[in-house]
């Protein structure tokens, strides 16, 4: 059986060869643990292994593990916000990637004025179309970006997507094109206090390719920690 060093370092190798198919420097590329349903246990076996940033996918369960990891890593939160949530989760995470209104934006960034903080955020684009998925429309955001710019406490870094549903990476990449394109046109729009430094895209099923296409926040679950139970 492997152990999540054996995963861990696979992972790590892989995302090596992806970057080097591409041109890119692996550097530039930091893997996001994703350590939603894991135990305190599981995780510290990842920070042992040199993993610093760990995504979760809901607040009140990433607060009960911050408060019992003691290592210095940085949360990221990678799943939806409800608004109600934001006071937390500007307390909690580096970076929220999942913020798609200006409602909740506003939010945040009031949240975080309140606590001397600015709020790290990605702009989650639905690159897919397809209905159930969370994310401003490709055709809407940068709207949304010159929105949310003007708004205080926040700070746009980048975009963030998870893409088509679909078995086959290859089948995925035209989403993570979507996004990258979308990245070099808001860039080009020059917007006062926008960065469009991060691309998180790329899960388990298709991480390599999202790194060709030129993630820089790749969000990893199942290929670290093993299957979900
Ligand atoms: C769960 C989750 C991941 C990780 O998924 P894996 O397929 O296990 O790698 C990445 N991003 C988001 C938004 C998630 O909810």
């Amino acid at each position: 059986m492997s152990t999540i060093s054996d995963r861990l370092k696979r992972v790590k190798e892989r995302v090596v060869l992806a970057a080097e198919k591409s041109s890119r420097s692996p550097d530039e590329i930091t893997v996001i643990a994703v350590s939603k349903t894991r135990s305190v246990e599981e995780i510290e076996a990842v920070i042992q292994e040199g993993v610093t940033c760990l995504g979760e996918n809901r607040v009140q369960e990433a607060e009960d593990k911050v408060s019992k990891v003691s290592d210095k890593v940085c949360w990221h939160l990678v799943g939806h916000l409800q608004r109600n949530k934001s006071r937390d989760a500007v307390s909690i995470f580096e970076m929220i990637h999942s913020v798609d209104s200006l409602r909740l934006a506003t939010e945040l960034g009031k949240r975080a004025d309140q606590i001397g903080r600015r709020a790290n955020i990605l702009i989650q684009v639905n690159t897919s179309g397809a209905e159930s998925q969370y994310g401003v429309e490709v055709d809407e955001a940068q709207d949304l970006v010159g929105a949310i710019s003007k708004t205080e406490g926040v700070r746009i870094q980048g975009l963030m997507t998870i893409g088509a549903f679909l078995p086959e990476p290859e089948q995925v990449r035209p989403s993570f094109v979507r996004l990258r394109e979308l990245r070099d046109k808001i860039a080009a729009a020059n917007i006062s206090g926008v960065y469009m430094k991060e691309l998180s895209m790329g899960m388990t099923g298709d991480f390599e390719v999202a790194i060709e296409e030129g993630a820089t926040l790749v969000r990893i679950g199942t290929a670290i920690f093993g299957p979900r139970l």
